[in-house]
């Protein structure tokens, strides 16, 4: 038995890209699940949500209740981010964008990751007392995983993904990485990885543009004792000019297919043909 899932943010009406990422999941899983990815308070709306269900029922496609809402389970990050905590793993970052840049703009050698500079670990090295006092101020602050620490508890990792094979897993890459967010008590990275774990996920089938994360994920599995999964990772669809679909740029939504007259099958088609299209995957 395989169990996959499709993990949507209610932050907009699900495109032709989603129904690719929805049905190579489903076709890969015996279980099939939906997880409602909304720990983004600010963007998340109830009527997205709906509209995710009628879009994939539309589609054809059936999943298991209940469906996991992220919003729902703010304490099971909380655990597991106390226990990153209580192992030392954890440190409070006050920084604005605006100091991080700065740094960065310092610092010439700054190291990159694959998204961009990396995090020059100022409050990594600031005085306990100060960020005890800073916490008290009530200053706002991120939880960033001491990085050096983390891969050097948990040794080399490696992942398998159906299409690419054995992966060795290069978290240090990423640098910092936020686990809880200013504004949000989790982050993407930790509340994907646990979820998966607690619903007992085995095979993580997501867009190849998440590719490197899933070495963070892979990285957080083995702090936190978690099961280890396969992965899948697939093509992305492109418009005609190659670049991703994406919701900010106007992409075509389900719905508005739908109201043009295009049919579930036809939509199921594109999503196919799009996998096998040169510079898609
Ligand atoms: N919620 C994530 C997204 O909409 C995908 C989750 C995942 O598969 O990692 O991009």
């Amino acid at each position: 038995m395989t169990t996959t899932r499709f993990a949507p943010s209610p932050n907009g009406h699900l495109h032709l890209g989603h129904a690719h990422a929805a049905l190579f999941a489903r076709a890969r899983g015996t279980r099939f699940l939906l997880r409602i990815e909304d720990i983004d308070r600010g963007r998340a709306r109830p009527a997205f949500e709906a509209a995710i269900f009628e879009d994939l029922a539309w589609l054809g496609l059936d999943w298991e209740r209940p469906v996991r809402r992220q919003s729902d389970h703010f304490d099971d990050y909380a655990a597991a981010l106390g226990r990153l905590a209580a192992a030392g793993l954890l440190y409070p970052c006050f920084c604005t964008r605006k100091e991080i840049q700065a740094e960065i703009a310092r610092s010439p050698a700054a190291p990159h990751g694959p998204e961009g500079a990396l995090y020059p670990g100022i409050c990594r090295r600031l005085d306990p007392a100060i960020a005890a006092e800073r916490r008290a101020r009530g200053d706002g602050f991120a939880l960033r995983l001491d990085m050096t620490e983390a891969t050097r508890r948990a040794g080399p990792l490696e992942w398998r993904d159906r299409g690419r094979g054995l992966v060795t897993a290069r978290p240090e890459a990423h640098g910092d990485v936020v686990l809880a967010r200013k504004d949000v008590p989790t982050s993407y990275h930790l509340s994907v990885t646990l979820d998966d774990h607690l619903q007992g996920v085995d095979l993580v089938t997501r867009g190849e543009d998440l590719f490197e994360a899933s070495d963070i994920h892979r990285l957080l599995q083995a702090l936190l004792a978690l099961d280890v999964p396969e992965w899948h990772h697939h093509g992305l669809i492109r418009d005609p000019a190659g670049r991703r679909l994406a919701k900010r740029e106007g992409a075509p939504t389900l719905r508005r297919l739908r109201a043009d007259g295009v049919t579930p099958d036809e939509v199921r088609r594109m999503a196919d043909t799009a996998e096998r299209q040169p510079g898609s995957g």
